[in-house]
């Protein structure tokens, strides 16, 4: 019997075996596809803060110091810094790197391995599995859900299910005269979230967008938007779509179970980046995993132990970041128009560079800081407060009170200078 099965050779699940198998538990991991990497379908940006993390042992395929933001009706807001903020990775390659890491300190990895169910006993965990057309079974001592935002592995085992999803879709391509990061907020191109265009080598670069339905017939627009501008030469590309889950679990852990990363809805509301903090996720995990497997409890009260871990370090950044996603939704294109001409007028996007709150990573500071101006919270202010008190539609939303009751108390509402986005 092993002492961990990890479902899934993602960057959540070959951290959380790399960190086991180093301590000297046997960890089996189990990926339904033929290698780690294969059938990823991401752009791969992390920040400076996680790269770090990565002891810069990830294949960067460019750095970004600046980015531009462009409005429905074209105002552009541009952010430099001196330094690189953010880092496009290879993806496969992370996944790759991760999973030969894990490997090294003797973790065992099984691919083209598709598990189809996994059942608790009173002592174990046993988990079943098809592979190459033959069924299989597996026992280990405790289970990671590492399994992306598509499995049904955790409701099954009593961990419920994602609440909320958005779908990311994908391709990459040939772009002319975009030579860095591109944001576009169109709510007809990519209603409530946004589109992007990132530059990896050469001419090429990864073009995607996210949405709530129809990826593709919106996708499709996006480039045909972008083939009307001379940007790129034909709309015939692959086009990869993907959910994204926006909220986490309730529970993230169980008698011999924990779910990270995607699995777990570990992801960041505001952009759906889950790299990093399904990294962090799976940190806590190993953690919390390796002191349970000497202590020869694996039991729920042990692991929840877990939960408040990375709820302490995200969870008050994922109801801020939720909020704001709730509010952006309900924006038409007029008034986003209007926030970036009041970003503009008003040198909040200056103030926020020089911020110390400004974070590639960590959003919930200067969401707080840029809803706490008044230009913005004049634009803002309705919507916010509809949700806060329940008058948005969406119950959800009282979950977040807490959280930002807090943050707009420490941040007064009417910061009447220019000052007030400075840390
Ligand atoms: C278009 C798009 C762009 C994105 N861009 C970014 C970005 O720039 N930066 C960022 O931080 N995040 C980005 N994300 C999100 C990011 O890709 C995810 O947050 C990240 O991949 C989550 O890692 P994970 O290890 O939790 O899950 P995954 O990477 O999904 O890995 C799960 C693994 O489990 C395997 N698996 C699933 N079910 C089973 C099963 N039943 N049996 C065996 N194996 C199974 C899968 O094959 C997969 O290998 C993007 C997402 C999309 C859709």
């Amino acid at each position: 019997m092993e002492d961990i099965i990890v479902v899934g050779a993602g960057p959540a699940g070959s951290r959380v075996a790399a960190a086991l198998a180093q301590k000297g538990h046997r960890v089996k991991v189990l990926e339904e596809h033929g290698r780690a990497g294969e059938a990823v379908c991401c752009t791969g940006i992390v920040g400076s803060e996680c790269y770090a993390d990565l002891g810069g042992e990830a294949s960067v395929l460019r750095s970004a110091r600046s980015v531009t933001f462009v409005s429905p009706s074209g105002h552009i807001v541009r952010l430099e810094k001196d330094s690189p903020q953010a880092y496009v990775l290879d993806r496969p390659s992370l996944d790759i790197m991760l999973a030969e890491k894990a490997a090294s300190y003797g973790a065992d990895f099984v691919y083209d391995c598709h598990v189809e169910k996994a059942a608790r006993t009173n002592s174990h965990i046993e988990v079943r599995t098809v592979r190459r057309g033959r069924a299989e079974v597996h026992a280990a001592r405790g289970l990671v859900l590492a399994s992306g935002p598509s499995s049904r592995l955790t409701s099954s085992l009593g961990l419920g299910e994602l609440g909320d999803f958005a779908v990311g879709a994908q391709t990459e391509i040939e772009v002319e005269g975009i030579a860095e990061v591109e944001v576009r907020f169109s709510n007809e191109l990519a209603p409530g979230f946004f589109t992007w265009v990132v530059p990896t080598t050469g001419k090429r670069a990864l073009v995607g967008m996210i949405c709530r339905e129809k990826p593709r017939s919106h996708f499709k627009a996006f480039l045909s938007r972008l083939e009307r501008e001379g940007r790129i030469k034909s709309t015939e590309c692959m086009v990869q779509a993907r959910k994204i889950p926006l909220r986490p679990l309730d529970r993230t852990y169980g008698d011999h179970i924990v779910a990270v990363g995607d699995a777990a809805g570990q992801v960041k509301p505001t952009t759906g980046g889950g790299i990093y903090y399904g990294l962090l996720c799976a940190d806590a995990a190993a953690d919390v995993l390796d002191r349970a497997l000497r202590a020869g409890d694996l039991s729920k009260r042990m692991l929840s132990t877990y939960e408040s871990r990375w709820r302490k370090t995200l969870g008050s950044e994922l109801r801020m970041g939720y909020l704001c996603r709730m509010a952006f939704e309900r924006l038409g294109d007029r008034t986003i128009d209007a926030l970036f001409e009041a970003v503009q007028a008003n040198s909040i996007d200056r103030i926020a560079l020089n911020s110390r709150a400004f974070s590639f990573d960590w959003h919930g500071g200067i969401l707080g800081r840029a809803i706490n101006h008044p230009a913005i919270w004049k634009l803002l202010g309705t919507t916010v407060l509809g949700l806060l008190s329940g008058k948005g539609g969406n119950p959800l939303a009282a979950e977040c009170l807490v959280t930002v009751k807090g943050r707009l108390r420490a941040e007064p509402l009417t910061p009447p200078s220019e000052c007030a986005m400075q840390s």
